[in-house]
């Protein structure tokens, strides 16, 4: 009995680690078999990035959503770290660079709005990266300069000569490059100054202190002044109320995103959403 009972536990750690072990390995199978053969369960949804000051729509996060026929919807959060446990993730920023860039690039009205896409480290560190970003540029006139890698700052530790060349080399394409989560990982503004680095998004952690922590907003505007002594622009993302984006508009946060002003939601369906889309005075004639 007493055997028995003390043996318990361990077992049935071991069935929910194994369940576990099973789900990941189908994830990793069903991803890899959507991405060649049914692309159409992985869907690009964006979400708007507006300007502090007017109000008006900046840029789009392209946020990759995937919806299952058998295991339903799967969040990045579940898909993103297992992808990037092997060379699965390079298949996965491939499909959302081409998509995205071919979405956005082929609607005219978003003209002079930037896109932004999510790099994990291991895309960084394959041979063809670079080449990719050019060809994908040049296969659905993208132009670079309307196109920004977010890179959190934990992928860029340790930060190797071989990846801050590559980062120039990204820059010299014209392609912007944003710290994402910063103020999560390790690094921290004294490393700014060696990054090629445009733009920083501060970690949803220091809104969402903003509210119970003084010291928060104090850190915050810390970080924009920093920032913008060094030609650094400044996105506040995880904006779920308008206290909150009172307070990073009056710090001097020059972009905000965040459920407050649009949730991710396909192409179509921010085009329709009118208001934030600003009316440019180009007209679409050369594409
Ligand atoms: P991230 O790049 O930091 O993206 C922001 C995340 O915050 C998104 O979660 C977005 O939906 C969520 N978010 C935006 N505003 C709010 C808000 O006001 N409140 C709250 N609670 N959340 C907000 P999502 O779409 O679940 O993506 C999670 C993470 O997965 C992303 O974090 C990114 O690291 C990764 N990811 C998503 N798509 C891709 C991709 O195509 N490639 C790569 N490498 N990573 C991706
Ligand atoms: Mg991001
Ligand atoms: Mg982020
Ligand atoms: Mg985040």
């Amino acid at each position: 009995q007493a055997r028995k009972a003390s043996r318990e536990p361990y077992v049935q750690f071991r069935t929910h680690h194994r369940e576990e072990l099973q789900r990941r390995q189908r994830i990793e199978e069903e991803l890899r078999r959507a991405l060649v053969s049914d692309p159409s369960q992985l869907e690009i949804h964006y979400q708007p990035i507006v300007s502090t000051e007017s109000g008006q729509l900046v840029a789009l996060e392209a946020l990759l959503r995937w919806n299952h026929p058998e295991l339903g919807s799967i969040p990045p959060t579940e898909f993103i770290p297992l992808a990037e446990q092997s060379t699965l993730i390079d298949k996965v920023g491939a499909h959302v660079l081409a998509t995205a860039c071919a979405e956005v690039a082929g609607t005219p009205q978003l003209r002079q709005v930037m896109l932004c896409v999510n790099a994990s480290r291991r895309e960084l560190t394959n041979e063809e990266f670079l080449h990719r970003l050019r060809e994908t540029c040049a296969q659905t006139g993208m132009d670079p300069r309307s196109l920004c890698l977010e890179i959190t700052e934990s992928a860029l530790a340790p930060l190797e000569s071989g990846l801050l060349n590559l980062l120039h080399a990204i820059r010299a394409l014209g392609i912007s490059i944003s710290l994402d989560d910063f103020g999560t990982g390790a690094s921290s503004l004294s490393e700014l100054y060696r990054l090629p680095v445009g733009i920083l998004k501060t970690a949803k952690a220091f809104v969402d202190a903003l509210g119970e922590n003084p010291s928060a907003r104090t850190i915050l505007a810390g970080i924009v002044d920093v920032a913008h002594a060094m030609g650094v622009r400044v996105i506040a993302e995880g904006i779920e109320t308008a206290d909150q984006a009172a307070t990073i508009a009056a710090v001097g946060c020059d972009l905000a995103q965040g459920y407050h002003y649009g949730r991710p939601k396909p192409l179509a369906e921010i085009l329709t959403g009118t208001s934030v889309i600003s009316t440019t005075r180009d007209t679409p004639d050369e594409s």
